[in-house]
Order: C-alpha cells, then sequence, then structure tokens
C-alpha cells in the first residue's frame, strides 16, 4: 500500500505542467535557415544562436508537411499551426480566379502603404488565426509586433490583430507599414527611418563583396547581406524598448523574421562561405537582442522560439565526375509546353494564365468560352509536362480533389497544400535536387534539404536538450497556445510537445 501511495505521489510529481506564462514571446524566423546550419556551423556559434542551441529544447527533425516550401506558406504555419489547404496560403502569389489576376499572398488594394508610396499589404488572405489573435482573445492587453525584411514574413506570422507588422522597403529605403493597421507609422518607426538604418552600411565589406556607396543598389545588396538581419534587429530592440513589451503586466508577443540567409541562399548556396557569414552575423545580432531583453525583463521572463520557413537544395552541380544528382530547367519550360500543347489541340489562345513556381494555373474562362471540358484540357497540359525531362509527378486539379493519386508522402504534403478555392490547375514535382531556374539556387520541393528547419524552443520550465522524435512545425503554435494559457489557433493541426515541458516539481 505504501509503495503503492509512493507511485503515485511520484507520478504525479513528475506530470508535466506548462511553463509558468511569461512576460513575453519572442517567435524568430531565420528565412531559409536549414537545420544542418546549426550542427555543421555550431562551432561558429557564441551568441544567441549558442545560447538557444545550449539552454533551448532542440527538435532534431522538424519539419514541414506541405509542399510548396516556400517563404509565404512557411510564415503562415509557424504561429497559426495550419496547413495552406486551410490557411489560404498557397504559394507566395497565385491567380485568384474571382480578381481575375495574379495576387500576391498579402497584397491588398484596400490599403496603402505608410512610409513609402503604393498599395499596401494585410493579412486578409490568410483564412485562419495566429497565436498572437489568441493571446487577444484572451483578454487584458497583450501587444503583438511583428518586423521582417518582407512584407509576407512579417504580415502572415503576426495575425488579424496585430498592433503592428513592419518590413523593409528597398525603393524608400526605410522600414513601412500599411493602413491595415493604423493610419500612420508609430512614432518611433519614423524616428527608426530618419536614422537611415540602411545608410550606414554603405561601402561595408563582406566575404569581398563590398556595398554600393547609395540608393536603391546599397539597398538592394543590403537585403542580399548579413547586414539585413543587423537592421532588422536594430528595429526590433526599438519596439521592444519603445512599447515596453513584457512590461506592462501582460504577456506580448514579438515576432521576427531575418530574411539575409534567404536572399545569401539563393545565389550563393547553402555551403557557401557567404551562408557561414550570414549564420555568424545572425549569431551575434541574435545575443545584442538577448542581451537587451535580459537587462530589461529578464531572459527568465521570456520564451523565445526559433525556427525557419523552409530549407534549401544544394547548388546544382555543372560538371565533372561523380557529383550529386541535380541540375536546373528553364523557369518557362513548363508553361510554355503546356501552352504549346494546348495551342496545337484547342487553337491560339493565352492558356497559361500564371506560373507561380512549378504551379500552373490554365484559363479556365477560355476554355468555358470554347466549351471546352477543363477536366479534358488539365490532362492535356499534364501530359505535356509529364514528357519533360526530370518531371518527376504531375497533379491535376482533377487528381487532387478526387483524390486519384499514388498515397505516399510525397502526395501527403500536396494535399496538405491544396486549397480547392486557391489552388492551381497543374501542380508539378521534379526529381530530387532539380529546380527551375538559371543560377544559384532555390527551394520548394517536398524534399527533406526543403523541408527540414531547426525548432527551437527555450524558456524558464522548459527542459533543454536534443530532441530526435519526429515533430512537425504546426506543433509549434498549439504549444505556445500551452504555455500561454490561451486556445489554439483556429486552422491548428499540431500537438502539444509536452516532452519539453519540466516535470513539476514542489
Ligand atoms: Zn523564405
Amino acid at each position: 500500500m505504501r509503495r503503492l501511495l509512493l507511485c503515485l505521489l511520484v507520478a504525479v510529481a513528475l506530470l508535466a505542467a506548462a511553463p509558468k506564462k511569461p512576460k513575453l514571446v519572442v517567435a524568430i524566423v531565420l528565412d531559409q535557415y536549414r537545420y544542418d546550419y546549426t550542427t555543421r556551423q555550431r562551432a561558429d556559434y557564441s551568441g544567441g544562436l549558442e545560447r538557444l542551441l545550449s539552454r533551448g529544447a532542440v527538435f532534431a527533425d522538424a519539419r514541414y508537411i506541405h509542399y510548396p516550401t516556400v517563404t509565404a506558406v512557411g510564415h503562415s504555419t509557424v504561429l497559426s499551426g495550419a496547413l495552406p489547404a486551410v490557411s489560404g496560403i498557397v504559394g507566395n502569389e497565385w491567380f485568384d480566379p474571382e480578381a481575375k489576376a495574379s495576387v500576391t499572398s498579402v497584397s491588398d488594394p484596400a490599403t496603402q502603404l505608410l512610409g513609402a508610396s503604393g498599395t499596401g499589404a494585410s493579412p486578409r488572405r490568410l483564412l485562419v488565426d495566429d497565436i498572437g489573435d489568441e493571446l487577444k482573445f484572451a483578454g487584458g492587453s497583450p501587444r503583438v509586433f511583428s518586423i521582417s525584411l518582407k512584407d509576407r514574413a512579417a504580415i502572415l506570422p503576426g495575425g488579424h490583430l496585430a498592433d503592428g507588422a513592419f518590413w523593409f522597403d528597398a525603393t524608400a529605403g526605410a522600414f513601412v507599414s500599411s493602413t491595415y493597421y493604423f493610419p500612420e507609422l508609430p512614432a518611433w518607426v519614423r524616428e527608426f527611418n530618419a536614422t537611415r538604418p540602411a545608410d550606414g552600411y554603405a561601402g561595408k565589406t563582406w566575404v569581398g563583396h563590398t556595398l554600393p556607396k547609395e540608393g536603391r543598389a546599397l539597398y538592394s545588396a543590403v537585403d542580399a547581406s548579413p547586414f539585413a538581419n543587423d537592421m532588422v534587429e536594430r528595429l526590433a530592440e526599438q519596439a521592444f524598448v519603445a512599447e515596453k513589451l513584457g512590461q506592462r503586466g501582460d504577456t506580448d508577443l514579438l515576432f521576427i523574421s531575418f530574411s539575409a540567409h534567404d536572399y545569401v541562399g539563393h545565389t550563393y548556396g547553402p555551403l557557401a562561405p557567404e551562408e557561414r557569414e550570414t549564420s555568424i552575423v545572425t549569431d551575434k545580432v541574435l545575443d545584442r537582442l538577448f542581451q537587451l531583453i535580459d537587462k530589461t525583463i529578464g531572459m527568465d521572463n521570456v520564451v523565445v522560439a526559433l525556427t525557419a520557413d523552409h530549407g534549401v537544395a544544394p547548388v546544382p552541380p555543372t560538371s565533372g565526375d561523380k557529383v550529386m544528382p541535380g541540375g536546373r530547367i528553364a523557369p518557362d519550360g513548363p508553361s510554355k509546353a503546356v501552352a504549346a500543347a494546348l495551342t496545337l489541340k484547342y487553337g491560339e489562345g493565352a492558356w497559361v494564365v500564371k506560373a507561380s513556381d512549378l504551379q500552373l494555373y490554365l484559363n479556365r474562362d477560355l476554355a468555358a468560352q470554347r466549351g471546352i471540358n477543363a477536366e479534358e484540357m488539365r490532362a492535356e497540359a499534364a501530359r505535356a509536362v509529364k514528357a519533360l525531362p526530370h518531371v518527376a509527378r504531375v497533379y491535376t486539379r482533377d487528381d487532387l480533389l478526387k483524390n486519384q493519386v499514388i498515397q505516399d508522402e510525397v502526395t501527403r504534403r500536396v494535399m496538405n497544400g491544396y486549397n480547392e478555392r486557391r489552388g492551381a490547375d497543374l501542380s508539378l514535382i521534379l526529381d530530387p535536387y532539380w529546380m527551375l531556374g538559371t543560377s544559384g539556387t532555390t527551394h520548394g520541393s517536398p524534399f527533406s534539404y526543403d523541408n527540414h528547419v531547426p525548432l527551437i524552443i527555450m524558456g524558464t520550465g522548459i527542459r533543454p536538450g536534443i530532441y530526435f522524435e519526429p515533430v512537425v512545425i504546426n506543433d509549434l503554435a498549439p504549444t505556445l497556445a500551452a504555455i500561454l494559457s490561451v486556445e489554439t489557433p483556429s486552422g491548428s493541426v499540431g500537438r502539444v510537445l509536452s516532452e519539453i515541458f519540466a516535470p513539476e516539481t514542489k
């Protein structure tokens, strides 16, 4: 009896409890930061990344389970836990059959840019909500801010009720936002812009590259250098200080997406010294941010989550023996093949209305006008692209909606990414390591190098260590919901990663 009682007591004591509610959640995405940058480059880190890797719960097998693995889709997943089939964010861009036009994941003609001229952007195309929204629903007056170099990377994780999302405009050389959030930029953003934050990088060098002296050329070059992460971190510091994040009694959320790895990686590839240098700078700027937060509210009052929005393929081989498979095909190759086949069969016409990477949208209106059965048109188009070298799979809209598909992991990811109203007529999968392009490298495939990313959660009550069990990035949102004691976001399909919660100690 005594033994039984003891066992019960031990079991109760070991029951995992969600960590105490933090004052601040800092959620970080490193755009195109592959998982192996945490292992291959580990010896290079001594700052913020080192802190996360040594003190956080590090998931060694965290993946995205959708296709395509691109920026908007990854960023729409991180704090919603949703799949694109439900969130509606099916790509960076898609063809909107109602507007009869190509749209981006965040384009919104009902808004204006603030801080530059032009049409603004908003999270209106995101059909689900995010952790920040749930934090707001839970009461009090939590503040939610989201910052990135890219509009989609700031807007989609911020959710619908964010107090502000900010991104860099390379024409204005300044951080901008949209009238969706407020009628004018907050004073602290205007003050930051008045310092001309990108101009200070003029003439700076990194890995043998020298930044231009001024203007648009400089701003674009900053975007594609590690200095971009330095600049974004500086704005995040301003947000933290000016908005008194974590200092007002409610739990606040600061989301930051660092884009430099993506721009650098597309050009130089994951194995280049440029990529390594970008990681080293990122390690330093994260350290700077953590030190400021520590000094102000104490890092033990903060939960930090870090992941990436997708990985990247190695740069394809050019020649020589004993090389890895892979290569490039012309970006317009698939759409040209489809256009030629449909013209041959049905006559002249603008048959392809949009090619968003490997997702092709066909002219359904033209087919209807000419009395062509859309399903037959898609089957004809699929035959044409299937004949191209290195096209491994072609899924038509009909295949996916009727579930007439090979049942495997690749298909599951394509299905997870397919939204009936926004999905393409044809979705192509190339052989592993093959890509559309003329130089550099890219991502978007359902394969490991594009879907395997770091997932690290660090905070009081979270057990540090390496966790090898497979998890999905969709698990982050429900895990944060558990830590924050708020409802799980609407589209979430993940689970609470309760294995990281330290056993309750009494
Ligand atoms: Zn990206």
